[in-house]
């Protein structure tokens, strides 16, 4: 099992590695920058040898950076569009300086312009990130999402189709949310239900391309097609889902990233990774 959490970069970005190691993770997610500004602060070499040194001390790994939420990959309009993709090619550039391998991204909204073009617009933004690197070093993984507003990703053809539209497939993953697929109307709340959606997944995208999994309880129904998470085992999920996860044979290799709600300190995370170490059955 691969189990961690998303952590913090406040005072650094090694910080949000031994922020995990204190949190006994075996793996961590981080944005690599502020998640809603378009501006960075370079990564100095000095920042990058303090990471590259705590991740190899702390052994994290595989890790995974998140983008940015102010990137929309599908905007209809070339400015945002455009400004979207350089944001996108910088998120990139980071994780690879850094040596992350996974970067997880939100597919994009289509903003009333219909799924199919932004679904399409995607796999160009894409295609034209990929194209100007001979060798990318990282994987995309596209993350399942609520469906909120017009946002692209919440159902399992969204992010076939997408990948379609990419050149260079094998760059290509995804990573699925519990809150999201659950608020997008996917029950894992039943065994039957979870091994219905993973078949569901397998036949439309492959779990092949399955890469990582975010871990998150719903502070919204069924079908609500609302993004809100919550603590494991409080809301709408419950234990189960994250119990089939955690023992499923085809997913103990698969990083699982907890983004539940942070509090001041680490208790709630440490909560959070404790409830969930419970439900593990099967220890290797
Ligand atoms: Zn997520
Ligand atoms: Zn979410």
């Amino acid at each position: 099992m691969i189990l961690g959490t998303h952590t913090s970069i406040s005072g650094g970005l090694h910080k949000a590695l031994e922020r995990g190691e204190h949190l006994k993770c075996d793996t961590v997610q981080i944005f690599t920058k502020s998640s809603n500004q378009w501006k960075a602060r370079e990564i100095s070499e000095k920042d990058r040898n303090l990471f590259q040194a705590a991740s190899k001390s702390t052994g994290l790994s595989p890790l995974l950076a998140h983008d940015s939420y102010l990137i929309n990959l599908a905007s209809p309009e070339a400015e945002m569009r455009k400004k979207s993709v350089d944001a996108f090619d910088l998120e990139m550039e980071r994780a690879v300086y850094l040596g992350i391998p996974f970067l997880v991204f939100h597919p994009g909204s289509h903003k009333e312009t219909g799924g199919k073009e932004g679904l399409k617009r995607i796999g160009e933004s894409i295609n034209g990130l990929l194209s100007k690197r001979k060798k990318p070093d990282i994987q995309l993984l596209l993350e399942t999402t609520a469906g909120q507003g017009s946002n692209l990703g919440y159902r399992f053809e969204h992010l076939r189709d997408i990948i379609d539209h990419v050149e260079k497939k094998e760059f290509m993953g995804v990573c699925l949310d519990t809150c999201h697929i659950f608020a997008a109307g996917y029950d894992i709340t039943t065994r039957q239900g979870y091994e219905k959606t993973m078949e569901e997944f397998d036949g439309i995208v492959g779990l092949h391309k399955l890469k990582a999994i975010h871990l998150n309880d719903s502070k919204k129904g069924l079908g609500s097609r609302v993004d809100r998470h919550e603590h494991i085992g409080k809301g709408f999920l419950g234990l189960e889902p994250f119990r089939f996860l955690l023992n499923d044979p085809r997913f103990q290799n698969m990083p699982m990233v907890a983004e539940t709600p942070k509090g001041e300190g680490t208790n709630e995370d440490l909560e959070n990774l404790n409830q969930l170490r419970r439900l593990v059955t099967t220890q290797e």
